[in-house]
Parts: C-alpha cells; structure tokens; sequence
C-alpha cells in the first residue's frame, strides 16, 4: 500500500498558520487529514477540546511525553504542545496524507524523524505584518507580544531547514500555494517509484 504524504507546515507565531491551515480545510477539494494536537494551555473562547485540540493537564501531557506517545513537542510560551504520534502512523499507513500545523522546534522533531516529509515554511510580508496581528488578535498581553516577536525573529533565521516557503501575504494565496506543493509532492519520484516496481514485478510474474 501506497504511504501517505506528510506535510508539515510551520513558521513564527503569530505568521498566521492557524488561520492558513483553517481556510485550507475549508476548500472543497482537499483529502488529507489534518493531526490534531495536545497542549496544555487554556482554550480560547470559541475553542472545542478534540477539534482545535486535545486540551491536557501538565501532568497527564508530561505522562504521555514518559510513555513515548508523542511523535514531538515543545515548550512555548510557557504551555506544551505537541502532536500524538499513533494518528499520524496510522493515517500515513493507510494512505491517506496527514498535514500538522507546529511550530519550528516541533517541525525540526518531525524533520529528524521523517525526512521524507514536505516540509513548508509560511513568512509574514514583513515583521511590521507581524507584530500588527498579533496585537489585533487581542487575545495576549503585550509581554507575551514581545516575547512572541522575539521568538519569531529568531524563527526566521530557521526558514532554511524548510523544502518550501510560502508568504502569507493573502490568506487566499498561501492556501493555493500550499494546495500546489500538495499536488508536486504527490508526483515526486520516491513517492511514485515503489508503486512502478509493484507493477514491473506483477508483469514480469505473469
Ligand atoms: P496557539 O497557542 O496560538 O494555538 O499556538 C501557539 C503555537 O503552537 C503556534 O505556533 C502553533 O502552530 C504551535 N503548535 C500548535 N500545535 C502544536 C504541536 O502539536 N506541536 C508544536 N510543536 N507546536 C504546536
């Protein structure tokens, strides 16, 4: 069986990749599956536990961290997040592509353990861009602002470990980028490859 795709999209906070990945979803044509994390932050209004994510206590996320359940995590802004690893084996050995939506430590994780993922880096126009939705977004205090710029400064300089970058300029745009790497990754030669041998070997049996 053909494994699925993994498609990792990453990038500063604040970039507005929960915002990418919602529209995404949102269009008609798309077939993968997207992985739901953990974190043990506060849900926002508006938040649902197994959708947005898998609100958890420290306690209960440091224990699935000590049984080896987590394909990566991180600590950011004083919470964990971090993505279960059994719905990503599973969906990608049933053929279906999976797409996590992390930020950049977490990625770099996947990256070491799955090199043959796509690996996407969505940028802001410009820091300016940045800083300015983070603050519309209202939801944060102005320290936790400064500390997230910071980070995200930093984050930047990470874009090189990344296949692909995307600018999220336009909300519209992005998706369509993203849904175009999409396509391309499908049609790599490592990807296809196995499935010719399955067939040059079924042939050269009958
Ligand atoms: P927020 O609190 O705004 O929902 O998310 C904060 C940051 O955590 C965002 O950059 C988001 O992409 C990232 N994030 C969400 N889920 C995960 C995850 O499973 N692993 C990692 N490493 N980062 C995540």
């Amino acid at each position: 069986m053909k494994r699925g795709v993994l498609i990792v999209l990453s990038g500063p906070s604040g970039v507005g990749k929960g915002t990418v990945r919602k529209a995404l979803f949102e269009e008609p044509d798309i077939d993968f599956q997207y992985s739901i994390s953990m974190t043990t932050r506060q849900p926002r209004d508006g938040e649902v536990n197994g959708e947005d994510y898998f609100f958890v206590t420290r306690e209960a996320f440091e224990q699935k961290i000590a049984d080896g359940e987590m394909l990566e995590y991180a600590e950011y802004v004083g919470n964990y997040y971090g993505t279960p690893k059994s719905f990503i084996d599973d969906t990608l050995a049933s053929g279906r592509d999976v797409l996590l939506e992390i930020e950049v430590q977490g990625a770099l994780q996947v990256k070491e353990k799955m090199p043959e993922g796509a690996y996407i880096f969505l940028t802001p126009p410009d820091l300016r861009a940045l800083k300015e939705r983070l603050i519309m977004r209202g939801t944060e205090q102005l320290d936790v602002i400064d500390r997230r710029v910071h980070a995200a400064t930093k984050e930047i300089q990470m874009m090189a470990n990344y296949d692909y970058a995307v600018v999220n300029d336009e909300v519209s745009l992005a998706v369509q980028r993203i849904k175009d790497i999409i396509k391309v990754e499908r049609l790599r030669v490592n990807r296809v490859l196995p499935e010719y041998i399955a067939m040059i070997e079924e042939l050269e049996e009958s």
